[in-house]
């Protein structure tokens, strides 16, 4: 997978491409990625890359700084991306285009796995109160909330898609790891414990010592039930509207709707 990240501070997420289990990835060549500064494209002499919004009445200006559209146009132009009414002039398929902003879809692991499907994504970080709409009508094929709040920063927010997303590419991190994690299969996760047994009066849960694998199961996915119920119970509904639980699951469910709350030491 290739990601193009195209940017006035190339600097924010470059360091995330070289951290941790990303750096390790991109040595690997599993990962690889390319930082396209949109300054480059930018064509008056001050480099400038940004202009008052239209729309302002009775002698007030609209406030904020939008971004220009044909620096943002050049920069796609440079990895090779062209407008979605074009379709790909290569013949090769046309490369995904998202843009960050509060006003898009929300990102989902469904979402990040739909992505993780892509053999190169392209992402278009706002600034200031972002891009001129034209840009997002030609080009933008994914418009993706990370949330319901407002960042200064679209390459703050592209860096979380991109980390929810290159995660689940094969070959990054163990597909054990990916198993029962939270939103995997509707349910949040189960609580995790690590040495020392005792920590400040606090114990590990004994089943989790007794090694007995059926108990630890039913002990786990109790747990991530009771923390579904109690933190996101629109989770819980949204799998029952799809009839998507086990009788287990189902079952649980029911013991604990009787009110029973969350309690990381039972
Ligand atoms: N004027 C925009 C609005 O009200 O929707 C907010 C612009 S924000 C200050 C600057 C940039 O940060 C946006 O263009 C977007 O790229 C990014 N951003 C901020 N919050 C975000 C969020 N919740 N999800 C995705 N991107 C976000």
């Amino acid at each position: 997978m290739k990601f193009h990240v195209l940017t006035l501070f190339p600097e924010i997420p470059r360091a995330f491409f070289e951290t941790s289990i990303m750096a390790k990835a991109v040595t690997r060549g599993i990962i690889d990625y390319n930082l396209v500064n949109i300054r480059d494209f930018a064509y008056d002499t001050h480099k400038n890359c940004d202009d008052k919004p239209y729309g302002g009445v009775l002698g007030k200006r609209v406030p904020g700084m939008l971004m220009l559209p044909e620096p943002i146009a050049l920069a796609l132009a440079s990895v090779g991306v062209t407008a979605r009414a074009e379709g790909s002039k290569s013949g090769l398929q046309r490369k995904r285009v998202v843009f960050c902003t509060p006003s898009g879809k929300p990102l989902t692991q469904a979402l990040a796995g739909e992505l993780a499907a892509e053999d190169e994504l392209v992402f278009i970080c706002g600034r200031y109160e972002g891009i001129d709409q034209r840009v997002i009508d030609l080009y933008v094929d994914d418009e993706i909330s990370i949330g319901d709040y407002v960042l200064s920063s679209g390459e703050v927010a592209t860096t979380v898609v991109i980390d929810a997303v290159y995660r689940l590419i094969e070959g990054v991190i163990s597909s054990e790891s990916l198993e029962d994690e939270s939103f995997s299969d509707g349910l949040l996760e189960y609580p995790q414990y690590t040495r020392p047994e005792i920590y400040r009066d606090l114990t590990v849960p004994e089943v989790l010592l007794s090694g007995h694998h059926e108990k630890i199961r039913r002990w786990r996915l109790r747990k991530r039930i009771e923390k579904t119920l109690a933190f996101r119970p629109d989770l819980i509904e949204k799998m029952r509207d799809s009839a998507s639980f086990s009788e287990e699951v189902e079952l649980i469910i029911k013991e604990l709707e009787n009110g029973i709350g969350f309690n990381s030491q039972d």
